[in-house]
Formats: structure tokens, C-alpha cells, sequence
């Protein structure tokens, strides 16, 4: 995780490195008794949250009252969550109403969650999302860019047309360098495929 910094936000731009307060986050992060994830996991997941940048944190903060940080909950899997039967492929989630993000060591078919830093970023987009919803300007754009994609690519990207939270989600992860870099879609490609989506969201978010 460490070869991956996290991009900190000066004035308007976006600048290598991690911050004080996700360094701060990081350290609250909790690891299910349930059902425990390994202690390399959690470092892992704890790496991947203490390298985001300042300007997401200002975000979370801003505009919504009552508003806080949402919990970072590392787990094994989701057994004994009763969120497990709607999620059964996922290796992350985020419950908007709990304000919580969990992570998941393993998903419930078995599969070793091998990105924490994609998984968390991606997370965390979808908390943003929460809080500030989705510009249709943003959806249209992603829409438009996926339906250019050669069908490998477009194959891979299909999860993520099919709302524009999951767009935004997985959009999001990538404006920091955070995306996952898959066979199908390397974490390059989707940045140049996904240029304008990427520059719109910035746009919504006031950061360049
Ligand atoms: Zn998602």
C-alpha cells in the first residue's frame, strides 16, 4: 500500500501525500469481534484510510447538519451481519443511515478481498455520494464514456453503470490514484477512459 500515496488538497489542488486527519480516522477504526479480520488486514485497511487527503475529510464535514465520520468497520466476513443475504459478493459496504463503512477480509463466497485501498476509496465514495447525491451531469458523462468502452472493458465497467452511486463510487476512488487495477480495466485505463466523468466529478466536488 505504501508504493500508492494518497493526494493531499492545497487551496484547489490535489497534491501527493496523506493528512493529520485521515491519519487521526485511521486510528479509530474498528475491527469486528464477530467476526475478525487478520491483524495484516487491518494494517492494510488502516494504511489505505490514513493516505486519503484532507479535502475528503472538509467533505464529509461540510453542509450536513449533524453530520459525522463514518466508522470504519473491519470484519473477516459478514457472518452474523444481517446485511450478509443482500451482499453476499461484496468485500465492502457502506450503511448510510449507521453513518458505518465496513471492509471485509474475505467475501461470503470465500474470496480474499486483495485491494483494501480500491475497497476503501470506493467506500468512501459512496459516503460522499450520501451526503452530497449524484449530479446528473456526472451520470450522464459516465454513461456516455462506459458505452464508448471496447467490450472487455465495458464488461468489467457494467456493475458500475447500473446506478449512478455505484458510478460515482467507484469514480471517486479513482480521482485519487486509489482505484482498483484489474486484468479487464487497469486502474490507467479507466482513468483515461473515464477522463470526463473524473473532471465532472471534481467539478461537483469544488476540487481540481
Ligand atoms: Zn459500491
Amino acid at each position: 500500500m505504501g508504493d500508492q500515496p494518497g493526494h493531499e488538497f492545497h487551496g484547489n489542488q490535489w497534491t501527493a501525500g496523506g493528512s493529520a486527519e485521515a491519519k487521526a480516522w485511521a486510528e479509530k477504526i474498528k475491527s469486528s469481534d464477530k467476526s475478525p479480520a487478520s491483524p495484516k488486514f487491518v494494517a492494510a485497511v488502516q494504511e489505505a484510510v490514513a493516505a486519503l487527503p484532507p479535502g475528503v475529510i472538509e467533505k464529509f464535514r461540510l453542509d450536513i447538519p449533524g453530520h459525522q465520520l463514518p466508522t470504519v468497520v473491519v470484519r473477516g466476513d459478514l457472518k452474523g451481519s444481517p446485511h450478509a443475504v443482500t451482499h453476499r459478493l461484496a468485500d465492502g459496504f457502506h450503511d448510510g443511515e449507521n453513518q458505518r463503512i465496513f471492509i471485509m477480509e474475505r467475501t461470503m463466497s470465500g474470496d480474499k478481498n486483495s485491494d483494501p485501498k480500491g475497497n476503501v476509496a470506493h467506500e468512501i465514495g459512496h459516503a460522499v455520494a450520501w451526503n452530497t447525491g449524484v449530479s446528473s451531469r456526472f451520470w450522464s458523462t459516465f454513461r456516455e464514456e462506459h458505452d464508448k468502452l471496447p467490450p472487455g472493458p465495458r464488461s468489467y465497467a457494467k456493475y458500475y453503470r447500473s446506478n449512478e452511486r455505484e458510478a460515482f463510487a467507484e469514480t471517486f476512488s479513482h480521482v485519487f490514484g486509489m482505484g482498483r487495477d484489474s486484468c479487464s480495466m487497469s486502474r490507467a485505463a479507466f482513468e483515461q477512459k473515464f477522463s470526463g466523468s473524473i473532471a465532472q466529478l471534481k467539478q461537483d466536488m469544488g476540487v481540481s
